[in-house]
């Protein structure tokens, strides 16, 4: 697919300078470098500042009060030559908390006395669409490292605390010696159509009235092909024959790899698994359009940024090739 990587989270070209990671001191000489730069995460929310009508990164400077709380900092790379830092102050505790935070739904933003003017943690989700494709990569990144961070301390093999390495790149295990890299989960999901017919569903956990593309998570010992016609088979009880690949997004949320498949339907009833879904349809292009156009008076549309949307969006356009 041409349009491939102009989705949400698509590539920016990034240099992530992957050969610095393992010179801890030629990330110490970059991190006191005058334009190096540090964002700030807490709890999985990026420092953001509004910018020209959308938002940017909320970057600071290294020795910014701010991170004084951060637990672990991690290398992003050099943009435009610039390095680029990540750093987790999940310890700070914010005032006026609400007791639980919904990330699916977070409207919250929390603002840090020591932030500059403007600048603010916000659900990376609630933001997405209004970063340009340089800053959703940069906080895609670090929201991904820092979620497996928070829950691999522990050697996967032995049980020891293990110690972060390459920048933040790597966990190390002292007792076994074992690496740990950060994890990645694929996930296909399916732009199901037969002739003019697209299938939708809901899981019952979604918005009311939300509907978007199937999706699963890829087995062990299977392909991508073989999980979106089982994931489809599964979930709505329809057969898919031939599957094309057509674009993937990093989805930060927490560790996954969106991986969009057309899958071509030989089969049209819907059987349930009332578990998976709580409703799926067929629905044709004008429908779809409705839908998608926010005209629809029962359907939502699937979330805008997300590749779902994408992917309905570039076949209601005829621009899949
Ligand atoms: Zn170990």
């Amino acid at each position: 697919m041409r349009r491939a990587e102009s989705v949400t989270f698509g590539g920016s070209g990034l240099d992530r300078a992957a050969h610095l990671r393992g010179d801890a001191g030629a990330l110490a000489d970059l991190r006191r470098a005058t334009g190096a730069r540090v964002l700030p995460l807490w709890r999985g929310k990026p420092a953001l500042v509004p910018a020209d009508g959308g938002e940017t990164l909320g970057w600071v400077s290294a020795d910014a009060q701010v991170l004084e709380a951060a637990e672990l900092t991690a290398f992003l790379g050099l943009d435009d030559g610039g390095p680029r830092f990540a750093a987790d102050v999940s310890a700070w505790a914010p005032p006026d908390l609400p007791d639980t935070l919904d990330s699916f739904t977070d409207r919250t933003e929390q603002r840090h006395p020591e932030q500059p003017e403007g600048h603010r943690f916000v659900e990376l989700r609630a933001a997405m669409t209004r970063l340009d494709a340089r800053a959703a990569e940069l906080a895609a990144t670090a929201k991904a490292l820092f979620d497996w961070h928070r829950i691999h301390g522990f050697c996967a093999r032995c049980g020891v605390a293990s110690t972060v390495a390459m920048g933040g790149w790597q966990r190390d295990c002292p007792a076994c010696g074992a690496h740990h890299f950060p994890r990645t989960d694929p996930v296909v999901i399916m732009l199901v159509t037969q002739g003019n017919d697209l299938l939708i569903g809901r899981s019952p956990h979604w918005p009311e009235g939300m509907y978007s593309l199937l999706a699963g998570f890829v087995e062990p010992g299977e392909t991508m092909e073989a999980a979106v016609r089982r994931e489809v088979w599964e979930e709505a009880g329809v057969r898919v024959g031939r599957v094309d690949y057509l674009a993937s997004q990093p989805w930060p949320f927490p560790a996954s790899l969106m991986m969009g498949c057309h899958g071509h339907a030989t089969s049209r009833e819907i059987v349930l698994d009332p578990v998976e879904l709580e409703h799926a349809l067929w629905v044709g292009r004008e429908e779809a359009m409705a839908i998608a156009a926010g005209d629809h008076p029962r359907i939502n549309p699937a979330r805008k940024g997300a590749i779902a949307q994408f992917l309905i969006h570039n076949w209601l356009a005829d621009t899949l090739d």
